[in-house]
């Protein structure tokens, strides 16, 4: 049984990385363990920027976006010099175990870590793409679509009194996620993601279409992963007569109160990680999927690409 582990949150941020950093905290603690804090994933472990942390130190965190252990960006990590000093920082400090929150990218580090010293590693999937392989959901992917729900809800109300196409431009890197699910929910009537071709000739022939039979507005959600909001807008406007407008809602994406879902699975996942962790137990990232908490091997979440879920593909065709 390890007898002192650490915590960080790397890359994006997501609403409920605080809730799982705490289950992982708070989970550790009462079984006994050591728990060190990094500031500022990678970057914070090259630069010696760790604490311990006790139970108060994660406490008023649940529901508050962002992460109090702050994240960061770090290039070094990507080098086998960085990696080595980031093993050595940990190993003199008694440090037997780490878990990594983040999303593919800080997973891919961490696996790295795990690989070339055989260091004890779990991972959570900290990420509001939900583009991990092997799970469903990911940490705040629930907050994201819910902000974005909230903006496809308002600018409905402008697109429908100026009778005007609204071009919503969403995050998901190269995954059309939050964009599928956010415009299902929201009822758009165009949902473009990167895991499908489109085509926009068609696509501004059938809204021509629609508005000559007395469509009153339409809503394009698109993937930033597909294509710019801007191009799409811009496309539209030269090609009809009707008023067009892009909305990129940009990082209000990441920000904000997580949701209960998002609460309550980050708090389940980081017990579970941190209860694996402590036992021994090495290379794996805990996720969601088909409502149960699943282990997932760490290497094959990182080296697969998870698709898009053809149900939702084919409800967004049948609810146009
Ligand atoms: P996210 O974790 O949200 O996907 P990034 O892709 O930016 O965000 O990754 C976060 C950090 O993880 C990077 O700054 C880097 O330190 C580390 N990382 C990403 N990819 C690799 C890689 N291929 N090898 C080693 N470290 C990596």
């Amino acid at each position: 049984m390890l007898k002192s582990i650490a915590i960080m949150t790397s890359g994006g941020d997501s609403p409920g990385m605080n809730a799982a950093a705490r289950a992982v905290a708070r989970t550790a603690l009462y079984e006994g363990v050591k728990v060190w804090g990094i500031t500022d994933g990678y970057h914070g472990l090259l630069e010696e920027n760790l604490r311990e942390l006790q139970s108060r130190d994660v406490g008023d965190i649940i529901q508050r976006g962002g992460t109090f252990l702050g994240t960061a960006r770090c290039k070094r990590w990507q080098t086998p010099e960085g990696r080595r000093l980031g093993h050595e920082n940990l190993i003199k400090r008694g440090i037997e175990g780490l878990c990594v929150i983040g999303g593919d990218g800080s997973l891919r580090g961490a696996q790295l870590l795990s690989e070339e010293y055989g260091f004890p590693i779990v991972g959570l999937p900290g990420t509001i793409d939900n583009d991990v392989w092997g799970m469903d959901y990911t940490i705040g992917c629930d907050t994201a679509a819910n902000t974005i729900i909230d903006a496809i809800n308002k600018l409905r109300d402008t697109a429908s009194a100026h009778r005007r196409v609204i071009v919503l431009e969403v995050m998901g890197r190269g995954s059309g996620w939050l964009a599928l699910v956010s415009g299902i929910s929201g009822g758009a009537e165009y949902i473009i993601v990167p895991e499908e071709e489109f085509d926009l000739e068609q696509l501004t022939q059938d809204l021509s279409r629609a508005y000559e039979h007395g469509k009153r507005y339409i809503l394009i959600v698109v993937a930033e992963g597909a294509a710019s909001g801007q191009e799409v807008c811009d496309y539209i406007a030269s090609h009809t007569d009707i008023e067009t407008r892009v909305s990129v809602l940009g990082h209000i994406q990441r920000g904000g109160s997580p949701t209960v879902i998002d609460r309550v699975r980050a708090s389940q996942l980081g017990e579970q990680a941190a209860l694996a962790l402590i036992s021994g137990l090495s290379g794996v990232v805990f996720g969601y999927s088909k409502g149960h908490v699943v282990s997932v091997n760490l290497y094959d979440a990182v080296n697969n690409k998870k698709k898009l879920d053809p149900d939702y593909l084919h409800l967004a065709k049948v609810l146009f």
